[in-house]
């Protein structure tokens, strides 16, 4: 209760930034970048004698674990029991830490695998009785695709249907024929995590790690199922790993990668508009422009909440995309 009063009290849209530390011996020149000032500021060493100063609910140094990333998203947790849907997303160029904040690793487990944990934890704890479904897809090259399909259906079933969106008449957004298989426990949706996971990776070795051109989410769906209540409510969390940032133009990309790079380029900044015209309250939001908004559209915005972790590298040779990627979260605030 507090916790969520405290959310409210800071708005629906809260935006950190995540530096990533120096591996496998990285080295830098005297003038370091990225300097992390406090708990919520960073400064930007743009040359010798010009610097730039950005602020954010909170900035993770290259020091921060896992525990601590964890510690600022789980409100929101409670937030999504209580009915509001939810965004978690990661954005920045791609080698800066967004698959380790959100899935990590065995020994490091990211945000994905500690949310899906303290939604069963805190559901089990509550007097209320939930239902889950976990559900996974990948936005890439400007359509939907399933990642759960080949597991959940037969050989001898027809060729999966084409997913696509459609608002309800209580203007939710349903993805139709999306798979969303009911999960009753923590292993459970870790598994068909690691299946989707798999058909992901698989699927980018021969194009040079196109995972980093596609958008990864996540949808935790759960309905609260109480018998006192009249109508049963179902909301969401999404987990987003985005499609990397860096801009096509400058990567001297061609053909099938030139257009990856330009459908991720557009869709992030199709979400930058609407977030924007969020924190603006506009009258009109530009959901319709990416596909990435319009699976969003329900869970961005006014009864939701959403938290936006920005990734920079600390490395010099990164700075043209630490400045655009900072730039991008000053639009948010
Ligand atoms: P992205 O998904 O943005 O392309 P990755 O998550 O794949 O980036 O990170 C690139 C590399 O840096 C990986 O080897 C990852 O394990 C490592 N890495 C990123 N962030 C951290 C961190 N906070 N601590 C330790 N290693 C990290
Ligand atoms: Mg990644």
């Amino acid at each position: 209760q507090v916790l969520n009063q405290y959310l409210q009290l800071k708005g629906n849209i809260r935006v950190f930034c995540r530096i990533r530390p120096t591996i496998n011996g990285e080295k830098f020149s005297h003038l370091k970048p990225v300097v992390p000032l406090d708990s919520s500021g960073i400064l930007l060493n743009l040359t010798e004698n010009k610097t730039k100063l950005y602020n954010f609910d909170k900035v993770f140094h290259p020091t921060s674990s896992q525990d601590e990333v964890f510690s600022e998203i789980e409100p929101v947790i409670k937030s999504a029991l209580d009915g509001y849907n939810v965004c978690i997303l990661a954005y920045g160029q791609t080698g800066t830490g967004k698959t380790f904040t959100m899935e990590g690793n065995e020994d490091f487990p990211g945000v994905v695998p500690r949310t899906i944990e303290a939604l069963f934890k805190q559901a089990t704890d509550s007097n209320h009785t939930y239902l889950f479904s976990f559900s996974m897809l990948e936005i890439y090259l400007g359509h939907l695709k399933d990642l759960l399909i080949p597991h959940a259906r037969k050989t001898s079933d027809p060729m999966p249907p084409c997913l696509s969106i459609q608002t309800d008449p209580n203007g939710g957004i349903v993805i139709d024929n999306l798979v969303a298989i009911q999960v009753s426990n923590f292993n459970h949706a870790i598994s068909l995590y690691r299946l989707g996971s798999q058909l992901r990776s698989t699927a980018s070795t021969n194009s040079n790690k196109a995972s980093s051109r596609s958008h990864c989410m996540i949808r935790m769906s759960m309905t609260c199922c109480d018998d006192t209540e009249r109508r049963k409510i179902t909301n969401k969390i999404w987990m987003v790993d985005l499609g990397g940032s860096e801009r096509v133009l400058k990567t001297k990309a061609w053909g099938r990668r030139f257009e990856e790079g330009k459908a991720i380029n557009l869709s992030l900044s199709a979400l930058g508009d609407v977030i924007n015209a969020l924190q603006k309250k506009n009258s009109h939001i530009p959901y319709r422009n990416s596909k990435l908004t319009q699976v969003l559209k329900d869970s961005l915005g006014e009864d939701s909440k959403t938290l936006m972790l920005i990734h920079v590298s600390p490395k010099e040779d990164d700075l043209c995309e630490t400045v655009c990627s900072l730039n991008f979260a000053l639009r948010l605030r």
